[in-house]
């Protein structure tokens, strides 16, 4: 392995700073890797001859005082960029080339990064282990029979195995987090309005967030500070005022309240999980800080809830990919048989799914009895955190029930397949910022990670308290090379 994909996105910025690399050692690194790396599937489309290019141009007349200098970078597919091709892992968008660039995309080449490819990832960003996609199931660098989890599967197989410095992936109940938890790597799950939605694919509008993901807490810090800002293309985007989280990173987190929700104590949760959020507890109580019990009691509506809204907000997102202004189109009759045929063959199996449970809840007949019900139940989740946050500065759980499962062992048990995000959706209901640390491993030797959940626009705090967490922790991801060609 070459040492230079072994390092963080600090000390490439550095070294580059420093004249020690050139972006183009950097990029031909990654590339290197990143060709070696078919077995993992990580890849939709890559762009690396241009990559190339773009680093020899940035090495001419280098610019220093960008905070990503001649950084090579691969995203998740679903981010619009302009020109290459966007699939969202689906057949519909398998030739869709935008012609515009998504906010946070531009955000990220703006500070003088270079996109080396676009990622795998779950259909429109729906399943918890990257086997919905179109392109293929995404193989975990941490043992070949684990799914790196899901939705931005291909985004952790990628930061986990060295192949990219740091991603970014989207978060809409879990996908970030729960990603990087199976993978050992750091994801951020940022305040619902603080990185912008324009040009990202849409699966679940009042839900989706774009966020880092990276091998320590500091790289993801850097890569927040450049995603998020306030942009008028995204009606949803907040104009606060963001800190250089980077910058201000510190591990003192003396006399923080962690709160610790009874609720997040699942039945059926494996012993393991459970030790793994003590020794949390115990490090939370290392750096200074104190832990105190709380309660959100409506957490166990959270999942039934998110299958709810989530597929009420896709199906009406999805209705515009009928054959005839994106994608995809298959050949019908007439126009309605033109359409037909074009959803049926152009959606995968659990899209089409999610489609026909999101048209049932808004239906005339079911609406108020699902619907709106879920949107009540919602503000109710919202409201236990309000609470709670009345005590507490941040919160402690699990990211997952479980450390990373085998390759098709859930994909005919879709409820089980959900059940997987059971401590992540309840972030994305109430529009709070998550970020998931590799907190140990299980018996198998597999990643777990802890979660610590902030008030709205308190990102800095959460990741402070992940950076102290993070020292104490001192966690090494065991990647095997395993894939390697
Ligand atoms: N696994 C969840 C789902 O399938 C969350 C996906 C996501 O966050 N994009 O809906």
């Amino acid at each position: 392995m070459s040492d230079i994909t072994k390092k963080s996105l600090t000390e490439l910025v550095e070294n580059i700073k420093n004249k020690k690399l050139s972006s183009t050692d950097v990029t031909k690194a990654f590339i290197d890797r990143s060709e070696k790396s078919e077995k993992l599937n990580t890849y939709i489309t890559n762009d690396f001859t241009s990559a190339l290019d773009k680093a020899k141009k940035f090495d001419q007349k280098p610019n220093f005082n960008l905070k990503l200098p001649g950084i090579p970078m691969a995203v998740k597919d679903l981010f619009c960029t302009k020109n290459i091709k966007t699939t969202a892992g689906s057949k519909i968008l398998n030739n869709f080339v935008p012609t515009y660039e998504s906010t946070v995309t531009e955000n990220i080449w703006n500070e003088g990064a270079i996109l080396l490819g676009k990622l795998n990832c779950d259909e429109f960003a729906m399943g918890s282990s990257n086997e919905t996609s179109f392109f293929g199931n995404v193989q975990s660098p941490i043992d070949k029979n684990l799914v790196p989890g899901g939705s931005s599967g291909g985004s952790a197989s990628a930061v986990a195995g060295q192949l990219t410095p740091v991603t970014i992936g989207t978060d809409t109940g879990g996908s970030i987090r729960q990603p990087a938890s199976f993978t050992g790597i750091v994801g951020l799950k940022p305040t619902y309005g603080s990185c912008s939605r324009y040009g990202i694919v849409a699966f679940a509008s009042s839900l989706d967030q774009a966020g880092p993901m990276a091998q320590n807490v500091k790289d993801c810090a850097l890569l927040y500070e450049v995603i998020s800002s306030y942009d008028p293309k995204d009606s949803t985007s907040i104009d606060f005022k963001r800190n250089h989280y980077s910058k201000e990173l510190t591990n003192n987190i003396k006399g923080k309240k962690i709160g610790i929700p009874k609720e997040y104590r699942v039945d059926g949760m494996p012993k393991e999980i459970e030790d793994l959020w003590q020794k949390g507890i115990q490090y939370i109580k290392d750096c200074g800080a104190e832990t105190i019990d709380i309660s959100l009691p409506n957490t166990s509506y959270a999942l039934p809830t998110y299958y709810i809204v989530a597929p009420a907000e896709a199906s009406s997102n999805l209705a515009r990919y009928d054959g005839v202004k994106y994608g995809f189109r298959a050949k019908g009759e007439n126009l309605i048989d033109m359409y037909e045929k074009t959803r049926s063959e152009g959606f995968g199996a659990e899209v089409q799914r999610r489609i026909m449970i999101g048209t049932y809840v808004l239906s005339s007949g079911y609406y108020d009895a699902y619907y709106l019900k879920a949107q009540k139940v919602r503000k109710l989740i919202k409201n236990d955190f309000d609470e709670a946050y009345k005590k507490v500065d941040a919160i402690l759980t699990p990211s997952t029930p479980s450390s990373a499962f085998k390759i098709g062992e859930k994909t005919n048990d879709p409820v089980s397949m959900y059940l997987n995000d059971i401590f992540t959706v309840p972030v994305n209901l109430a529009g709070l910022p998550g970020i998931s640390i590799p907190a140990g491993h299980d018996s198998k030797g597999y990643p777990l990670g802890l979660q610590i959940i902030g008030k709205a626009f308190d990102e800095q705090n959460i990741l402070n308290i992940a950076y102290a967490m993070e020292e104490k922790i001192n966690f090494k991801n065991k990647i095997t090379d395993w894939w390697i060609k």
